[in-house]
């Protein structure tokens, strides 16, 4: 397969600085790592919050975004064992780790002090050609829609994970804050698939159609309810067993440590910059409710999500747009006018 010297990336050299739709060299792989011709990268609200600075991680600069790629292995590194050219492969959040910790001896490799992170401490998935430790890159089956699996590769597993980490029954309700965003559109798909029953959150009638078309059983509208913890407590009859929060807000945090059901578990996803969690500690304690954070998902619970999407148990309902125009998409996310996940093809 030719590989070009040069191509087309979307590139911030400070961070808040303008992003720039330019010509930059193809990396060359490192000797443990893939060169992946990148098709389509999906566009993350971490990308958002990366750019902005808003979290205690010092990025890389200039810097290329994006953690949701899905493309093609056009070359490798020499240490590479297990991919050959013309595999399907995805770019991770988690792009590399050590592989030598005590997190990463225990398949927590996300929690890795030397985590590499694809679209921040690494250059990432808004550009043609991107490199990915061979170890961490996702397995994508053959023949599958590169556009549509891409925002597997970050939202996908993520919900999935924190799903898991809610650690619910069949029949159980679950609800998700943000459920209309790209981690809430597929949080409400695999909560269905794994048997739970969904309450979702979100704002405005729109969020709502969209979040009911996805498998929410009840729909709680922040924006409108005049008491949404007492909402939320009515339509579960004693609150959800588990909450998974995905949107960017403090305040839903907050809220989700009160709706939640004596026993159960919050799970804290979503990260608005600088915030905290605040729980009533007499109710935390007398509800004996968990408070738990998770953090994207192994390398095991990539498999398995992308194996509930091969199986079409789970849709990304994505719209396609060029990644020139990733800015535009960028501001839409800022003004929480996404529904579900935008995806840029690298081509354009
Ligand atoms: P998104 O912008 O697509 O979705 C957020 C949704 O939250 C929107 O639909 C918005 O309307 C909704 N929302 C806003 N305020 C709300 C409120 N008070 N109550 C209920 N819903 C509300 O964002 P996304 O791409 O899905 O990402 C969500 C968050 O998850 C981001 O902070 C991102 O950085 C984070 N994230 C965390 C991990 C992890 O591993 N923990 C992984 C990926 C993303
Ligand atoms: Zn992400």
């Amino acid at each position: 397969m030719s590989v070009p010297k040069t191509q087309m990336a979307i590139v911030f050299d400070e961070d808040k600085g303008p992003l720039n739709y330019r010509e930059i060299a193809v990396p060359t792989p490192k000797p443990n790592e893939l060169l992946i011709n990148v098709k389509y990268s999906g566009v993350c609200h971490t990308d958002i919050h990366v750019h902005a600075a808003d979290w205690p991680v010092k990025n890389k600069l200039p810097l290329v975004g994006g953690h949701e790629g899905a493309g093609v292995v056009v070359g490798m590194g020499e240490n590479v064992v297990g991919w050959k050219v013309g595999d399907l492969a995805g770019i991770k959040w988690l792009n590399g780790s050590c592989l030598s910790c005590e997190f990463c001896y225990n398949s927590n490799e996300s929690n890795c002090a030397q985590a590499d992170l694809s679209g921040c401490t690494h250059d990432g998935s808004f550009q043609q050609y991107a490199t990915a430790d061979a170890v961490q890159a996702a397995r994508i089956p053959k023949g599958t829609d590169l556009a549509q699996v891409a925002p597997i590769l970050c939202a996908g597993i993520t919900v999935y994970k924190a799903l898991k980490t809610a650690g619910l029954k069949a029949g159980e309700w679950v609800a998700i804050s943000g459920a209309a965003g790209g981690l809430g559109s597929l949080a409400i798909q695999y909560a269905k698939a794994m048997g739970y029953r969904v309450l979702a959150i979100d704002g405005g009638e729109e969020k709502g159609e969209f979040c009911k078309s996805l498998g929410a059983e009840y729909f709680a509208d922040f924006t409108k309810s005049k008491d949404l913890v007492e909402e939320i407590k009515t339509a579960t009859e004693g609150g959800p067993h588990g909450a998974i929060n995905v949107s960017v807000s403090e305040f839903a945090i907050r809220q989700s440590c009160e709706y939640v059901r004596s026993c159960g578990t919050v799970v804290l996803v979503g990260l608005p910059a600088e915030a905290k969690v605040v729980a009533p500690v007499f109710d935390a304690v007398v509800k004996s409710i968990s408070i738990k954070g998770s953090y994207v998902g192994n390398r095991a619970d990539s498999a398995e999500a992308i194996d509930f999407f091969a199986r079409g148990l789970v849709k990304c309902p994505i719209k396609i747009v060029g990644l020139s125009e990733l800015p535009k998409v960028f501001e839409l996310l800022k003004a929480g006018q996404v529904l579900g996940r935008y995806v840029v093809d690298t081509s354009k």
